[in-house]
């Protein structure tokens, strides 16, 4: 059997140890280049691998073909691919098929990796043998290939869910849904919804689906479609009494016939966006026998997730936050509501079809100053340039943060939550991020 992967990155690289493991012929073929890295390790493995093009004659003849998750579905060796009647199958699909272990797939807009690596440190810090993988770290087929782990929390996006065919996790959550990546769905939000719930398509009545019973998209979609898997809301609502909800500051649960009891306050993370997060992770943890104590002690003890409303620094008593991975308005709308005192506010980058009236109230209600960040301003200066006093334009983050210094009083916080892509003025949100990081550090 010949299985050809497309993409030479972490997840191509384990799909074609695994495939090797499993007894395929195997192809690699990236369009770019692949990492020195990567080539010593298809060397080691004795791997075939082509880069800087796509053969045709080595790769439709394959059986089955995995593709990377950044690969376009529009792009011609995969239109080509599917003329043919080939298969393409995503990493996930693919290396499923050879572990019993017990998956928990995490999708969602926002929060997929918060709740992701939450998730992780609950269930290691209660000593089970779990890997963290998906668009995580080591890829989830490299770590079958190793035979690793008894379970493992996969974070999913909907590229990878788009790849599947068979594949079920035993447990599915779905964090919360809002406009995001619509060039990949031609611009149709239904289809982008669709791809999310893809993660319960093959789901049966033993497997269970976690969602935010909050969100519009979600519930709208369950009333018109049904799903087998056992349900287990969220709400912060206050007014839904099922699966996990909030009573005097205090999440609440009933999962596996035990009650489950935690003060908001004692959660290490802030903000609402993030009760959301502890909520679904302590779901989860209740489906896994996870103990109460222990579910408790490490959801107060979590360190948090770089660039996801970091704490970089105090300086004369303002506080600097890096929350350079808010792509997207609805990321930044619960970064600006966990703000706690008066905010001055780095925004802007590449924007992706933004809707800044949702954060209108919130900018009213807490951000003093606004510093833009990014080659075009424009609809930013427009929304809020007559509901803030200060309102500066840069395109260095080193001058943007001293900005931010000279306006912010003791008592104030300088928030970067950019709700934008981050191309324009940096390589990617980490290298923002970083960059921000290091600004502060320079103060
Ligand atoms: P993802 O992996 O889905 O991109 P992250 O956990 O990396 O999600 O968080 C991305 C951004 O969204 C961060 O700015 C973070 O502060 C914010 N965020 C985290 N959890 C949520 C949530 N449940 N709802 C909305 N925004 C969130």
């Amino acid at each position: 059997k010949r299985l050809v992967v497309l993409g030479g990155g972490e997840s191509g690289v384990g799909t074609a140890i695994l495939g090797k493991k499993k007894g395929y012929e195997v192809f690699v073929s990236d369009f770019g280049k692949i990492k020195e890295s990567y080539k010593e390790v298809l060397a080691l493995n004795k791997l075939d691998w082509e880069e800087g093009k796509h053969t045709e004659a080595l790769i439709l003849n394959a059986n089955v073909v995995m593709k990377s998750p950044g690969i376009p579905d529009k792009s011609p060796i995969v239109k080509l691919l599917e003329e043919k009647g080939v298969p393409v199958i995503s990493e996930i699909e693919f290396a499923a098929q050879f572990t019993t272990a017990t998956t928990i797939g995490i999708t969602g807009s926002n929060g997929k990796t918060t709740t992701t690596m939450l998730t992780y440190h609950v269930l290691k810090q209660a000593g089970l043998n779990v890997g963290l993988a998906g668009n995580i770290g080591k890829s989830f087929a490299w770590q079958v290939a190793d035979d690793k782990h008894d379970a493992y929390v996969l974070e999913l996006s909907s590229f990878q869910l788009d790849g599947i065919v068979n594949y079920k996790p035993h447990i599915a959550v779905i964090t919360n849904i809002s406009p995001d990546h619509l060039d990949r769905y031609e611009y149709n939000y239904e289809l982008y919804i669709a791809a999310k719930f893809r993660i319960t398509k093959n789901q049966t009545e033993d497997d269970y689906l976690i969602y935010d019973a909050d969100d519009e998209a979600i519930t709208k979609w369950l009333k018109q479609n049904t799903v087998k898997a056992k349900k287990i809301p969220f709400s912060l609502s206050g007014n839904n009494k099922e699966g996990v909800y909030i009573e005097q500051n205090t999440i609440l649960s009933n999962i596996n016939e035990e009650e489950f009891k935690m003060p908001i306050n004692e959660l290490s993370l802030e903000g609402n966006h993030n009760v959301k997060n502890a909520m679904a992770t302590s779901a989860i943890a209740k489906l896994m026998r996870v103990r109460k104590q222990t579910i408790r002690e490490s959801l107060s003890d979590f360190q948090g997730v770089e660039h996801r409303l970091e704490k970089v620094l105090k300086i004369q008593n303002v506080q600097y936050i890096n929350d350079s991975k808010a792509t997207n308005t609805n990321a930044t709308f619960f970064a600006l509501d966990s703000m706690t005192t008066p905010t001055v506010w780095i925004v802007g980058g590449v924007d992706k079809g933004n809707d800044y009236d949702e954060l209108m109230q919130l900018v009213n209600e807490k951000v003093k100053a606004i510093i833009c960040l990014g080659v075009d301003n424009q609809k930013i200066i427009n929304a809020f340039g007559n509901v803030v006093d200060v309102m500066v334009e840069t395109t260095s983050m080193s001058e943007a943060v001293k900005i931010a210094q000279k306006i912010a009083e003791k008592g104030d916080t300088v928030l970067l939550s950019p709700a934008c892509a981050s191309f324009d003025l940096f390589e990617n949100y980490e290298d923002r991020g970083r960059q921000f990081k290091a600004a502060v550090q320079n103060l």
